[in-house]
């Protein structure tokens, strides 16, 4: 097996259980587990987005808070009945960041968002990238509001798809909606980056797949039955 282009998600992933990289990879089916939180976090993403794209140039309090509420009155698909107090908190959190950030910013609106940047052997999709010098902004709606090497990897590979397409990055920063908080990510080096990627090639080179057991297993991984029991006959002592 050969890789080329990695996201920083893949990257992470192979970093969590590089076995349960491979079974996906190889496409094997799995069993369902509860995805309502990728959902979730996908139309919030979405609504986000579109947001930008109906905000004027210089906007008041006022204007933030009506745009916000109407863009997701009006663009939010959710069904799930469990994610309403959640949704509440980041809202509500969403608008004082951004009431925050038209007072400091000498540009409020973002040069793009959720746009896809590839640069060999990267991709990935930023979700704000503003001026201010060349700021990148990642909306989390889940976590722990605390940066691991996950969010170090994800934020230092898009440095890099950026700066190598011409978009300086001056600071990466994570912003955890329903905590509240934003944290800037530690800039790394190209080296650290491309010592990820390598470490990555060189394992499914040569067909390194060790399994990675956490106590998060169960929670998500699909593969679970496969990896408890891939070298076992079912049937031996019958
Ligand atoms: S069950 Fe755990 S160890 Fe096994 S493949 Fe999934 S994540 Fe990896």
């Amino acid at each position: 097996m050969e890789i080329d282009i990695v996201s920083p998600s893949e990257l992470n992933s192979f970093s969590q259980c590089p076995k349960k990289w491979y079974l996906g990879k190889i496409g094997r089916t799995g069993i369902a587990i509860d995805d309502s939180h990728m959902i979730f976090g996908r139309e919030v993403h979405k609504v986000i987005g579109s947001y930008f794209s109906r905000i004027s140039d210089n906007p008041t309090d006022d204007e933030i808070d009506y745009q916000i509420d109407e863009t997701f009155q009006e663009e939010l698909s959710l069904k799930d009945g469990r994610f309403n107090q959640k949704l509440q908190r980041i809202i509500s959190n969403f608008k004082a960041f951004e009431k925050e950030r038209r007072k400091k910013w000498k540009v409020y609106r973002p040069v793009f968002v959720e746009r896809k940047v590839v640069y060999k052997p990267f991709k990935g999709v930023v979700d704000f990238y503003g001026l201010n010098d060349g700021v990148v902004i990642d909306w989390k709606t889940g976590g722990s509001a605390e940066l691991y090497d996950s969010e170090i990897r994800q934020g230092n590979v898009y440095k890099f798809l950026l700066e190598n397409n011409s978009y300086p990055v001056k600071k990466i920063l994570f912003c955890f909606l329903d905590l509240g908080r934003a944290l800037e990510v530690p800039m790394t080096t190209v080296g650290w980056v491309m010592k990820e990627y390598n470490n990555m090639v060189d394992m499914v080179r040569h067909n390194q797949f060790p399994k990675r057991e956490s106590k998060l297993c169960e929670q998500w991984c699909p593969y679970i039955l496969d990896c408890q029991f891939c070298k076992m006959c079912l049937w031996e002592g019958m």
